[in-house]
């Protein structure tokens, strides 16, 4: 039985693109960057190439561009780097309510332990972020907005560019984490108007423990990480040169043909929302319709586990999510699921369907029979369904 990975949102597999130009760095690319012999030279040269090639994805210039560990680290620096380098202007953040841990967590830091005061806007039933609410929230110590480009667990694209002209009209430093964009959909720094990017390396067939942010030149930021002054003193720490190189090479192939495959992926996605909702009852779509990342479906269920929805289709072979995957050894219903009006036994009748690359239709095939098949059958055992 071939298996089926649909849960792209928690990570990718890597492209072969990829592995080609990480295994040539890793044999061939061992010099440390900072070193000046030749082969520390020739670590240089494919680090500063890697950074040409994120830049271009994004639309940045290359010395705006800062290699990190990853999303959460890209977050973290966005968030407490901002805060701590602005805190003269004021202790005010703002920030929503469906934003990731790696977002959220460093808010919640910063309000235990630094004095900072941080707003969590709410979203409407379909997981949108009102920029109206956004302006009334602004106070004169505001020095911090940072609102996600697309929700992980809904896919819901917030409004981003408005966001950003509101920010800026005020002069507040303006972050988007746009892990779950960059590479799925076009996520231009200046079109958004952000100051702050984050990218993860992992969501856009690249390698995990790779990641960037996108710092606007003249953002007043400060380090997190402190030791021997790597990245321009932004993150200090010897560059993981293959990962780099592998994150570029990633980030070259997504750019090559974005359009194709968003119109090829939300194509195959739609297909199997249509499948499953016309044969399964009581079943529904989760966040927004339109303003929604290509390859994310999120169907609700009434009567049915999440759960146990997600282990019948794993013994099947078929691999999704009922939730982001950091939190799916928790019981506790989504934040995000909850934050749309969803009731706890609501959310947890959630799966998270998120396509890729390597999906084909044969797949979206296979997947909606199943998910049908396995719905009725949990549906037949329900205790809570209706008579
Ligand atoms: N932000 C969002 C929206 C994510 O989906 C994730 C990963 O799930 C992260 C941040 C964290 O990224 P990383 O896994 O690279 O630390």
């Amino acid at each position: 039985m071939k298996r089926i990975y649909m849960d792209h949102a928690a990570t990718t597999p890597m492209a072969p693109e990829v592995i080609e130009a990480m295994t040539k760095a890793f044999v061939e690319i061992f010099g440390n960057a900072s070193s000046l012999h030749q082969p520390g030279l020739a670590a240089r040269a494919a680090l500063e190439e890697a950074r040409e090639r994120v830049a271009g994805l994004i639309g940045a210039k290359a010395e705006e561009v800062y290699f990190t560990s990853g999303g959460t680290e890209s977050d973290n620096l966005a968030i407490r780097g901002a805060a701590l380098a602005n805190r003269d202007r004021g202790r005010h953040i703002i920030t929503t309510s469906i934003e990731h841990p790696a977002v959220l967590e460093p808010c919640r830091k910063l309000e235990e332990e630094e004095g900072f005061e941080v707003t969590y806007l709410p979203v409407t039933r379909e997981g949108l972020v009102e920029v109206e609410a956004l302006e009334a929230a602004i106070r004169e110590d505001t020095i911090l907005i940072s609102i996600m480009h697309a929700n992980n667990e809904i896919g819901t694209i917030q409004p981003i560019a408005e966001a950003g002209e509101v920010a800026r009209s005020r002069g507040i430093v303006f972050h988007t984490d746009a892990v779950q964009t960059v590479g799925k959909i076009p996520a231009k720094v200046d079109d958004l108007g952000v100051d702050l990017l984050s990218i993860s390396s992992h969501k856009l067939h690249g390698p995990k423990g790779v990641g960037a942010l996108y710092i606007r030149k003249g953002t007043a930021i400060k380090p997190i990480v402190f030791g021997g002054g790597h990245e321009r003193g932004m993150r200090s720490g010897t560059e993981n040169v293959p990962g780099i190189v592998g994150l570029a090479a990633a980030a070259e192939l997504a750019g090559r043909n974005l359009e194709e495959e968003m119109a090829r992926i939300s194509g195959m996605r739609d297909r199997l929302a249509d499948y499953v909702l016309e044969r399964v009852e009581d079943t529904w779509v989760n966040g927004s319709r339109t303003k929604r990342l290509p390859n994310n479906l999120n169907l609700g269920f009434s009567y049915i586990e999440g759960e146990a929805l997600l282990l019948r289709l794993d013994a099947k072979g078929i691999a999704v999510s009922t939730g982001s995957a950091c939190s799916s050894k928790k019981t506790v219903a989504s934040h995000v699921l909850t934050a749309i009006g969803l009731r706890p036994q609501e959310a947890h009748g959630s799966l998270r369907i998120t396509l890729g690359r390597e999906n084909t239709d044969e797949e979206v095939d296979r997947v909606g029979e199943a998910i049908v098949s396995v719905a009725e059958s949990l549906r037949a055992m329900s205790p809570f369904r209706k008579a």
